[in-house]
């Protein structure tokens, strides 16, 4: 039998808090993400305006997403498995003064009490470090009003993505800590557009997220082969 809770890695966990306390240092272990949000904020802005939005981002971590969301008038509930991150998320709101209900829920525990509750569900860069994406996403539509808007973002599973995103950013260039990521864990596009299909989200929009190791920049672009998001709206009833 499944059960709410039991869609976790306790050892994925364990990683995010060990490096929960550097979570909001822009030069520290999570130099990436902070790098990354302005470019996937405006990209999930591109397609729908959060002002005055209920949204619920899953897998939140400290809260980098999370906040700016808030920021752009939307309320917020960020979930997240991890103490750490949370307790380092819900610090970081006395400092910015954002407003954000952070709780410990996975997606299908949430699911289960606030189903339908959301107009928007953001779950950026967390599917590959769960057991199985697949019920994360079921969670995500089931959390999602009819007619809502629901994002993910991960990474793609091929032998550039091992170079890229392993041997590239955890080895030769320490973007992140090594370990951070497990090649096996990677998600093909046509895996979570399947998995979303079957869940009966329909795709919206996609894109590939780029580093450029010699400006040391992060651009949006049509190449899904690395990191990548995609967009989805859950039909209307
Ligand atoms: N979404 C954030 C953080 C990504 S890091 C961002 O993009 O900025 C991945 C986060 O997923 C970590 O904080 C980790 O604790 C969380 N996570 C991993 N497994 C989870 C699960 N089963 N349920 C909820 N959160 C989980």
């Amino acid at each position: 039998m499944t059960t709410v809770r039991d869609n976790v890695d306790p050892a994925e966990l364990a990683k995010f808090d060990s490096l929960a306390a550097r979570w909001w240092d822009a030069e520290g272990d999570f130099k990436p993400l902070h790098e990354i949000n302005p470019l996937r904020l405006d990209w999930i802005r591109q397609y729908v305006n959060l002002s005055g939005l209920r949204v619920a981002d899953i897998g939140c971590g400290g809260g980098i997403l999370t906040e700016s969301m808030a920021d752009a008038g939307a309320t917020v509930t960020g979930i997240d498995m991890a103490e750490g991150p949370l307790s380092v998320a819900r610090l970081h709101l006395h400092e910015s003064g954002a407003d954000v209900d952070y709780r410990r829920s996975t997606a299908e525990e949430l699911a289960a009490t606030e189903p339908g509750e959301y107009d928007v569900v953001t779950c950026l860069e967390m599917l590959e470090h769960v057991p199985d994406p697949a019920r994360v996403i079921q969670s995500c539509v089931e959390l999602v009003k009819p007619g809502g808007h629901v994002f993910f973002s991960t990474i793609n599973r091929n032998p550039k993505s091992f170079v890229f995103a392993i041997v590239g950013a955890e080895y030769i260039l320490n973007l992140l800590p090594r370990g951070t990521h497990e090649y096996e864990k990677f998600i093909r596009p046509s895996e979570l557009e399947s998995w979303a299909r079957t869940s009966g989200l329909e795709l919206r929009a996609s894109i590939g997220m780029h580093y450029n190791p010699f400006t040391r920049e992060y651009s949006l672009g049509s190449n899904l082969d690395v990191n990548y998001l995609m967009y989805y709206q859950r039909p209307s009833d």
